[in-house]
């Protein structure tokens, strides 16, 4: 039998604890064909034979909640991501707007929102190097946008202007407007007048990013908001040949507007499915967000925040309506994939799913609830009982300046320690999947990884871990963001471990993870990166 590809030399960490350390494995057509010594019998059969080096194949990792389209957008403007202070941020902006003159609208980001007290930034900082043309950077959860006075002034932005529904317009003592806008609502009051990223742009973006996602060891992405016609972008990518991983979107439901966007998400679904690349992109799932974020105080709560009595935060949908749609977009055979963040949120999220089962009936539906920051813990057992796959981005879970200076003040001790908790949804049963939230945070599944098994921020703190009951074990924490993020996907039979007629899904890292310290994982090499057999990442020789 002649093979397409024998990779050994190494370890194979298969993921199936029936064999869960093999030392080859031979591929042909894009499938595991053979295991250990069968694959090794192969090598003098095969088209290809790559040597480990001693390191390790794993199955390749699924990113169960990741933005690759607007983040491969965001990478054509001002990257400011490092930037440890205001005034570094205002020079890569001046910089980067002096050297492109074309650009009308200067779109970049993300910045850190804890370089300034409570997240408030000020126009007149960026108005200092841009003073000519609109600026809007987004923050690293883009729930905020910092901008300069053009923008505002384009946007007709001033101190009679009206805060948004589910949105704020920060504001000077004087009620005029400061320069930051928190949510969705009020950030599209300026970036409504933005021009669009073009369908090209749009493509080389999608195509960047997947790639940067490649070579992170990723083959699958749940692209987690977009519009119908975003949907266009990624088929024209995949069928350019463009696309370094596969992918499943999930199209972006609004309040009030939901009804007539049943049929339209419909055709989506369907161009997907009849296109010629089927196999490598669908769009058979719907996002709500049930709430913000609890940085920007706007994560939906069950009792008012700490530093605000007077708030709960500001749920996107009422619960009920929320509810009805979800009833509704299951019923047109949709899957469910609801941001919550806040207890409120997660509690809203759970009860509109155990509506869904109640009016439409079993099947197997599995519902995504994303990020599952704050639960109540008398809601951990309802994610097994309802069938929900819980969704975190595990690198969230350390004690870092977010977490101690914007998170932990507004929750208060009690539910600070209420937050991502990851062993405890495990142990009543829940299907636990990962993902990046790439923009918002790092795209490399190593890193989050290794977060979910030591709770410790880079430099190891604190020691034993931040909430050390809720590390999970290496095991664990290595099947959600590979079975984990197949089973979300429906496609855990095909892909999230190596085996015998599972698709050729593989990464090659450097180590073997499962015998090195997680602290050192983020600094692990992704040596290569295999689709169906075909190779999507090699690192420069
Ligand atoms: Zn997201």
């Amino acid at each position: 039998m002649s093979v397409d590809l024998v990779l050994h030399g190494g370890v194979v960490v298969t993921g199936d604890p029936a064999a869960p350390r093999v030392r080859a494995v031979a591929v042909r057509d894009g499938v595991v064909v053979a295991l250990d010594e069968d694959a090794r019998a192969l090598l003098p059969e095969a088209r290809e034979v790559v040597d480990l080096e001693g390191g390790a194949v794993l199955p390749s990792f699924g990113d169960g909640h990741v933005h690759p389209l607007w983040g491969g957008v965001e990478l054509a403007g001002p990257q400011v991501r490092d930037a440890t202070s205001v005034a570094e941020v205002v020079e890569a902006v001046r910089r980067w707007t002096a050297a492109h003159p074309e650009t009308s609208w200067v779109l970049g980001g993300p910045y850190e929102p804890t370089l300034v007290p409570g997240g408030r930034f000020d126009a007149a900082w960026l108005d200092v190097a841009v003073p000519d043309r609109p600026v809007v950077l987004q923050s690293t959860d883009h729930h905020c946008a910092w901008v300069n006075t053009e923008a505002l002034r384009r946007a007709g932005i001033d101190a009679t202007t009206p805060d948004p529904a589910a949105g704020e317009v920060v504001r000077r003592p004087d009620g005029t407007p400061m320069g930051t806008l928190v949510e969705w609502t009020a950030m599209d009051l300026v970036l409504r007048h933005a021009p669009r990223a073009t369908a090209v742009e749009r493509q080389d973006g999608l195509a960047a990013a997947s790639r940067l996602l490649a070579a992170a060891g990723v083959t699958w992405v749940q692209e987690a908001a977009l519009s119908p016609g975003d949907v266009e972008v990624y088929l024209a990518a995949a069928a350019a040949g463009r696309l370094a991983v596969r992918a499943n979107i999930a199209l972006r439901a609004e309040p009030d507007c939901w009804p007539d966007q049943r049929a339209e998400f419909v055709r989506a679904r369907q161009a997907a499915a009849e296109s010629s690349v089927a196999g490598e992109v669908s769009a058979r799932t719907v996002k709500m967000f049930a709430d913000g974020v609890v940085e920007a105080g706007t994560a939906a709560m069950l009792a008012p925040y700490d530093d605000a009595p007077h708030s709960c935060g500001l749920p996107v949908w009422s619960p009920d309506e929320l509810a009805a749609a979800a009833v509704a977009f299951d019923a047109d055979g949709f899957q469910l994939h609801v941001h919550a963040i806040g207890d409120a949120g997660v509690r809203s999220a759970l009860d509109a799913v155990e509506r869904v089962t109640a009016v439409n009936g079993p099947r197997d539906r599995r519902p995504v609830i994303a990020h599952t920051q704050v639960v109540d813990p008398t809601d951990l057992p309802r994610f097994a009982a309802l069938g929900v796959v819980a969704n975190v981005e595990p690198l969230w879970a350390q004690l870092d300046p977010l977490q101690l200076e914007l998170t932990a003040p507004r929750l208060g001790p009690d539910r600070t320690a209420w937050q991502y908790p990851m062993a405890s949804l495990v142990a009543t049963g829940a299907v636990l999947s990962m993902g990046s939230d790439w923009p918002v945070s790092s795209f490399r599944p190593l890193d989050g990884l290794s977060v979910a098994v030591t709770r410790q921020t880079p430099a190891g703190v604190p020691a034993g871990g931040w909430l050390p009951h809720e590390r999970i074990p290496v095991g664990t924490a290595l099947s959600a963001y590979t079975r984990g993020v197949a089973y979300q996907a429906f496609e855990e039979d095909r892909w999230g471990a190596v085996t015998v007629g599972r698709r050729a899904d593989l990464v090659w890292l450097g180590s073997d993870p499962t015998v090195t310290d997680p602290a050192g994982w983020p600094q692990v090499p992704v040596r290569g990166t295999w689709l169906a057999g075909r190779r999507t990442w090699r690192p420069a020789t």
